[in-house]
């Protein structure tokens, strides 16, 4: 149950799998990541240790430098490939990751069935990509605060799209969240040793918050509004 995002000017590969490494403390049974090349988007996830994840990506790999990882602690549906994040909606241009728990999911979900919508996983994740996906209308800020209003419980979310490839969003709704500010490039950790060998300058989210990355800036913004706010940046000086 960890999540780490990248965007900026390196390969996303190895900095999403090297952090998410850093966050195996936490526990997991399965990894993945999605990275967009700058018009697509690639996922690789498998159940298991990162090393299943990291030789899935050393016989093919994913160029790009956004990205967003994730390791999984099933709560709904057992560990499995298609259970595994990232998760994709079904023209596969949109990509989350989550950590958390969707408590009504399943209302969610039958009502997307009955609008045709296709379920790969058995997860409570997997709403969220659909119902994002159905509310994007060219404004990908303004679909996941829609798409938040709809979901109840936790959510640490990583979201991304081919039709915005600039940008990253983060999501914090009772499970936690950083921000890590980098110089062109910046990144999003379920916590602070998942980003230190890049940055020690971070913003700590708080509950309801969301934030939007580009490689050159951050913003944070709340759920329910479209004024950005302002957070502390704060120094870490512990190893
Ligand atoms: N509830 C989600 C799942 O079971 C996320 C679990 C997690 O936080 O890793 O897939």
């Amino acid at each position: 149950c960890g999540i780490m995002g990248y965007i900026g000017n390196r390969e996303a590969q190895p900095i999403l799998i090297n952090g998410l490494r850093k966050l195996e403390y936490r526990g997991y049974d399965s990894a993945g990541i999605a990275i967009c090349d700058g018009a697509t988007i690639g996922i690789r996830k498998a159940k298991g240790r990162i090393d299943v994840l990291e030789s899935q990506t050393q016989k093919s790999g994913l160029q790009g430098s956004i990205g967003i990882g994730h390791t999984r602690w099933a709560t709904h549906g057992r560990p499995s490939d298609e259970n595994s994040h990232p998760h994709f909606d079904q023209s596969g241009k949109f990509s989350i990751v989550h950590n958390g728990i969707i408590e009504n999911y399943l209302d969610l979900k039958q009502e997307l069935i009955e609008k045709g919508v296709t379920f790969t996983s058995e997860t409570d994740t997997e709403v969220i990509v659909h119902l994002l996906a159905q509310e994007y209308d060219n404004n990908l800020v303004a679909a996941v605060q829609k798409v938040a209003g709809k979901i109840r419980g936790a959510f640490a979310l990583g979201v991304m799209t081919e039709h915005e490839p600039d940008k990253l969003i983060a999501v914090r709704m009772a499970s936690p969240l950083i921000i890590g500010v980098g110089e062109n490039e910046n990144f999003i950790g379920s916590d602070i040793p998942a980003i230190l060998e890049h940055t020690r300058d971070v913003y700590v989210l708080e509950d309801g918050d969301l934030a939007i990355l580009t490689k050159d800036s951050v913003h944070v913004m709340r759920l329910d509004t479209t004024e950005p706010i302002e957070r502390e940046l704060v120094r870490i000086e512990w190893d």
